[in-house]
């Protein structure tokens, strides 16, 4: 039998390298073929062949509100007939400017970008344009996005200058990158200490949210602001996943720590495309034309990514919003942890408000390395369990799950009900 869905994807492999626009949407790590989705509604999406799924997915963090809100829907068509693009300052940028610097306790001026990748990408090229330094620490399995410094991975996990993790990246760029393990306080402050007049910033997803969900350790993000502080370096947040996802004003004001210049995207578009960095003034004020370090954009502050974004961020400023969120996901992260106890299934599954994922693993999931302990077998049997019964997570064992405010108590307990039956056909 051929459906429409299998169709595309023939036709998809010979116009589209690999089939796909993002290559973790081919489903190499769970195996067969993604479902081509039509149209999305609140917490459902439906395929072309018309098979509807709860959807875990949130485009990979971005749909906060869930599919097609209307409220975003309804100013997104007025913007639409007033023009999409000027290349040329709106007052809507202003005032998304404006809402982003109100929340987010580190940002006093921001600059709008295309996409998160982007966003990391320039706010590193800034800290090393101010300080003058090349060297830039990052964590192993912390991704943020595919620029060429960044696109590295750990070595040994020793404090040496790295190589790169893609062709087409040259050594000499990656060779300024060092990677640590996430939520090594001594690594950082030991590596500050012997390089630190070398090192431009130190960037870190303070949630790490792209091997699965790892919290940070107590102390660890205090740890990078102090030596970074101490060595004259600058802090980076990347929140393109937690900046409004975790908190109205990012993972920052969730733990108290303050960096020196945030990461945003994915949320703070609605489901358009759209990324965003800023800091202090006196930093910012480096980016042309007002400095000398260069960074520009024909489609930066589009309209409609701006209309989404502040249309989004209305909605999540109103009352009670994160309270519903974190409720919706702990009815998820605790059910998932029940059915596994159950069960005796060895998992792990971590939590932060509405963003979680679950390690098959006996090890404590701390970093990369224990991340990487997870039994992948086991997790690619579960999601095609989950998909096969209408709901669609990560095709992924390393990525994490979204719950939006379009998620009810009954749908995620339907959810639930699948994931056991998944869980039994998983394997003990
Ligand atoms: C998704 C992501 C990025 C890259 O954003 P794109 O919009 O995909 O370029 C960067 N950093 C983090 C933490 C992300 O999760």
């Amino acid at each position: 039998m051929t459906s429409r869905g299998s169709s595309l994807w023939d036709k998809a492999r010979r116009f589209i390298p690999g089939g796909v626009n993002s290559p973790v949407r081919a489903f190499g790590k769970v195996g067969g073929t993604p479902p081509f989705i039509a149209s999305g509604s609140g917490a459902t999406i439906t395929d072309v062949d018309g098979r509807t799924y709860t959807d875990y997915l949130a485009s990979w963090g971005p749909l906060i509100l869930g599919h097609a809100h209307p409220r975003v829907v309804e100013a997104l068509r007025r913007a639409c007939a007033g023009g999409t693009s000027f290349g040329a300052p709106t007052e809507k940028e202003v005032r998304f400017a404006e809402m982003i610097v109100e929340a987010v306790p580190s940002i006093e001026k921001v600059r709008l970008v295309n996409s998160g990748t982007e966003a990391a990408m320039s706010a590193i090229r800034l800290a090393r344009g101010v300080t003058g330094r090349d060297g830039v620490v990052k964590f192993d399995g912390c991704y943020h996005g595919h620029s060429d410094c960044l696109l590295v991975k750990a070595g040994s996990g020793g404090a040496t200058f790295d190589v790169p993790d893609s062709a087409g990246v040259p050594g000499d760029f990656a060779k300024h990158t060092i990677t640590l393990p996430f939520n090594d306080a001594h690594a950082v402050e030991e590596t500050l200490a012997r390089l630190g007049d070398r090192i431009a910033c130190v960037i870190v997803e303070p949630v790490c949210g792209n091997i699965g969900v790892i919290p940070p350790n107590p102390g660890f993000l205090d740890a990078c602001r102090a030596a970074c502080t101490r060595a004259g370096a600058l802090l980076i947040f990347d929140e393109v996943i937690t900046g409004f996802r975790v908190a109205y004003g990012g993972a920052q004001t969730r733990y108290g720590v303050t960096p020196d210049l945030t990461c945003l995207g994915k949320v703070i578009g609605g489901g358009l495309p759209i990324g965003a960095f800023g800091g202090p003034a006196a930093i910012m004020d480096a980016l042309a034309p007002t400095g000398s370090v260069y960074q520009a954009g024909t489609l930066s502050g589009n309209p409609l990514a701006v209309t989404a974004g502040i249309e989004t961020l209305s909605i999540l400023r109103e009352p009670g919003a994160y309270e519903r969120l974190d409720e919706l996901g702990a009815r998820l992260g605790d059910g998932l942890t029940a059915i596994f106890g159950a069960r005796g299934i060895a998992a792990q599954c971590h939590r932060v408000g509405s963003m979680m994922s679950c390690f098959f693993t006996t090890r404590d999931v701390v970093d990369a390395r224990t991340a990487m302990t997870t039994d992948a077998e086991r997790y690619a049997r579960w999601f095609h369990g989950l998909l096969e019964r209408g709901v669609y997570v990560a095709p992924s064992p390393y990525e994490a799950m979204f719950v939006s405010l379009a998620h009810t108590d009954e749908l995620i307990d339907r959810t639930l009900e699948a994931a056991a039956e998944a869980a039994k056909e998983a394997g003990p």
